[in-house]
């Protein structure tokens, strides 16, 4: 469940979630935009561990309608939502986004999603991006040498044949957060002289989570 509240006025515990409406024709708030406001409430409660007491919706007259925003209603609500989303995919044996990913070398050269798309980091082949180099894996080993930081990765995933799984990412600016039994992936690098070293270039990507993402 994601959103975000145009304003969240108050404080401590007395907080408003604001939605802004044009076109707004009630005076009052309407049962739709109640609903909304108990999910902005809700989400704000998730993130912040306070529900806010009311909620309002604002329109280009600046005038607040303001409506009580009950925290059983807004759970109760939301439960509702989760269990139609999950029904939904029941019904349609939807699993999840990767399911509608369908790379090719020309839909997904420009997606700055494709370090964190498995379908991607499957599909790649070597003539992808101009011949770069893309691998992902758990990172090995993370070492400074002078001004620069080498990443090993244990390559799982890639576009390429390298004589030693253990590939290198090598001359990175210091100060990239990168630790080593992260997964990290590495989109568009440049080939060197040794088959298992790899340079960022300007338009290297790289990702890195503290767990291995679902493949
Ligand atoms: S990399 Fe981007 S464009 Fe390509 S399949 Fe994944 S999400 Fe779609």
């Amino acid at each position: 469940m994601q959103g975000r509240a145009d304003r969240v006025k108050g404080s401590g515990t007395d907080l408003t979630v604001v939605d802004l409406k044009t076109g707004l024709l009630e005076d009052g708030v309407a049962p739709h935009h109640h609903r909304q406001l108990l999910m902005y409430a809700w989400l704000w409660d998730q993130q912040h561990d306070v529900w806010p007491l009311h909620g309002a919706i604002e329109g280009l007259d600046g005038v607040r309608r303001v409506v009580a925003l009950d925290r059983s209603e807004g759970e109760d609500l939301v439960a509702e939502a989760l269990s139609r989303v999950d029904a939904f995919n029941a019904a349609t044996g939807f699993d999840g986004l990767e399911q509608l990913a369908n790379p090719t070398a020309d839909a997904c050269r420009y997606c700055d999603y494709r370090g964190a798309c498995a379908a991607f980091l499957r599909a790649v082949e070597p003539d992808w991006e101009g011949g770069g180099r893309t691998f992902a894996g758990e990172a090995s080993q993370v070492q400074a040498h002078g001004a620069v930081l080498n990443v090993t990765v244990a390559m799982e995933l890639g576009n390429f044949v390298a004589p030693s799984t253990q590939v290198n990412l090598i001359g990175l600016p210091l100060g990239i957060e990168v630790s080593a039994g992260q997964w990290v992936s590495v989109v568009d690098a440049a080939s060197t002289a040794s088959p298992v070293d790899f340079r960022p270039r300007w338009q290297t990507i790289l990702w890195s989570w503290d767990e291995r993402p679902a493949p």
